[in-house]
Formats: C-alpha cells, structure tokens, sequence
C-alpha cells in the first residue's frame, strides 16, 4: 500500500513537472526591419549559449509599427528593430516603447547614439559619406556634404531616391543643422547635379561609378564593406573603382551617422528574455560579428574597428540628437517633393 502510494507521487510530481516544463518554453519574439545575413547567424549563437529562442518577423518599419499598433495588447513581440533612428522615434512617439534602464546593459555604449529618453538600444551605427572615382575625382575637391549642390559637380551625382529612409534621415539632418529655406536649396542643387534619375539602393549607385554614370555618390560606408568582401569579382572591382570620403570635417558638424537600433515593447510578453538577447548584441562578440560580417561600426566602446574599417580612417560624427531624425522627416520629404527628387 506504501509502495503503491509513493507510486501515486512520483508518477504526479513527474507529470506536473511535465507541465511546468512545457509552459517554460523560453523564447523572445522580434519584429525587425533589419535584412542582413549577420543578423540569422547572431540570433543562432545567442539561442546556443541561453537556450532562449529567437522568434522573427521582418518588414519595413512603418508596418511593423502598425503591425505593433493593431496587435496592442495581443502583439507577441518584444522587440522592435531599425535601421533608423527617426522610426525609433516614431514608435516611441506613439507610446509603443517601454522606458528603459541603461544601467541594466552591462557594456559602455557610445553616448552619443543613446536615446534621451532611454527607450532605445543602438546595436550599430552607419554613416553615410561620399564615394568618388578614383579615376575621375581627387580627393581634395571634396569637403562638405553642402558643396554636392555646387555645379561643379553638375552630371556627375549618383543617390538613390527620396524615399529611402537613410536619405530622409540624412537630409532631416542637414535641416537641423541649416533650416528648412537652406535645406530645400540644397536639395535643389542637388537634384540639378544628378548624373540619372535616382534608382537602385546604395551598391548599385557604386556599381554606377564603376560604370562611368557618374562620378560620386552618397552611400552608407558598410555597402563598400560588403561590395569589396563580395565573391562577384564584379563588386569587388566596383568596389575597388571608389574610394571614402568623410565629409564635414574640419571645424564642422562632422559625418551624418544613425543607427541600427532596438526598443523594447511597451506590452514585452519576454522582458527579461529582450533584455538577455538585447545584452547580448552589444557584447563583444556580437559586435565583433557585425563588424566582420556587415562592417557596420560597433557601438560598445571596448570594441575595435576591423581592418578595412581602420584603413578608412577616424572621423568626427554629427552629434545631433537622434530623436531630430524622426522630428524633421515630414520637413525633409516635403523638400524632396518640392526639389524634385524622385
Ligand atoms: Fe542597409
């Protein structure tokens, strides 16, 4: 009857642990606007190394935030993603983002990409600087982002179209530093220079150069990362045609960077799993990864640049708020509509 008894027991502590276990599935949910092969490879080592799994969805930005918005209360993610700075702000300005505590990431950060109000993380920060041929263009006729409107430059610019978000971030920058009135006449002058109507994304307007289209562009510097590490022997040759130049620079507002970056959900069903795997992309590791894989720059301060990224040289970035990213964007494209540029 004893026996029979402690049979009874053990047979239950065994099913309810059953149950206990299956409930305890650990898991973390991210909606991410972000398409590198850098990222699958990331989320891999950290589901090795905690045993929590990465859940992901990806779209553009503006509907996932939508997405996030409709789901309210039932939205399974914990995370949101970009890869900019003004739709982090718009999330956060539709009270999607929960304030966090920097003090809760254990690695020193980069001050300079935080957000004031601490509802974001940066994993990377890009910066969008000019490529020129080095057949047709010498580095010192170069300066500052303002003279790609000067008309020595007339035929010869190649950018990508004005709805892409790194180019209405970029020029919600330039408005922060210079106005609404300077901003729309430089985007005029830009547009007069154009070298063909904006098409393709930033690899292609390299490949343009490397085609004699035209002669400079405005890219993000990782795409020449990814072009020289390409296995076309196209690319690299595209790549190899065009050399770095930061802009702004001397006694200036300095290079026009953003970043990738991550915000935790005001409803995070995971809370503690997003802080474990946000902890996690900031880490060396992870920062090292995505410096070696997509060449983006690290935001953790102990972490070095890799080789290609030192042999483009130290730059001084644009310090403006972040948050001006988002604030100026409905300014800046109404600049792009009314310059012209498609
Ligand atoms: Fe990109």
């Amino acid at each position: 009857m004893k026996i029979f008894y402690y049979h009874i027991i053990f047979i239950s502590i065994l099913f309810s642990s059953c149950i206990n276990s299956k409930k305890k599935v650990q898991e973390v949910n991210l909606y991410t606007q972000r398409h590198y092969s850098v990222d699958k490879k990331q989320f891999e080592n950290f589901t090795n190394l905690t045993g929590i799994k990465v859940n992901v969805v990806k779209s553009n930005a503006d509907e996932l935030i939508e997405r996030i918005k409709n789901e309210a209360k039932n939205c399974p993610a914990d995370i949101f993603i970009s890869v900019d700075a003004g739709k982090l702000y718009k999330a956060k300005k539709q009270n999607l983002l929960k304030k966090l505590n920097y003090s809760d990431f254990n690695f020193k950060l980069k001050d300079v990409l935080l957000d004031k109000d601490s509802c974001w993380i940066p994993l990377t920060y890009r910066a969008r600087v000019i490529v020129f041929s080095k057949d047709r263009v010498s580095r010192d006729e170069l300066s500052t982002y303002e003279d790609l409107s000067s008309s020595k430059w007339k035929n010869r610019l190649l950018i990508r179209s004005s709805s892409n978000s790194y180019n209405q971030a970029f020029l919600s920058s330039v408005i922060a530093h210079k106005g609404i009135e300077n901003s729309l006449l430089w985007a005029r002058g830009v547009v007069n220079n154009f070298a063909r109507s904006p098409k393709g994304n930033d690899r292609d307007q390299v490949k343009a150069i490397y085609a004699g289209e035209g002669d400079l562009a405005l890219i993000n510097t990782y795409y020449l990362g990814l072009l020289l590490n390409s296995d076309k022997e196209e690319e690299v040759n595209a790549g190899k045609s065009v050399d770095i130049f930061f802009p702004n620079q001397n006694n200036d507002s300095g290079v026009h960077v953003n970043i990738s970056g991550a915000g935790i959900l005001k409803n995070s069903p995971n809370y503690d799993n997003a802080l474990k795997l946000l902890n996690y992309l900031i880490s060396g590791d992870a920062q090292k990864l995505y410096c070696n894989s997509s060449y983006e720059f690290p935001v953790n301060n102990d972490i070095q640049f890799n080789n290609l990224m030192q042999n483009w040289g130290t730059f001084l970035i644009d310090s403006i708020d972040l948050n001006l990213l988002g604030v100026y964007r409905d300014e800046a494209i109404k600049i792009f509509d009314k310059s012209g540029w498609k």
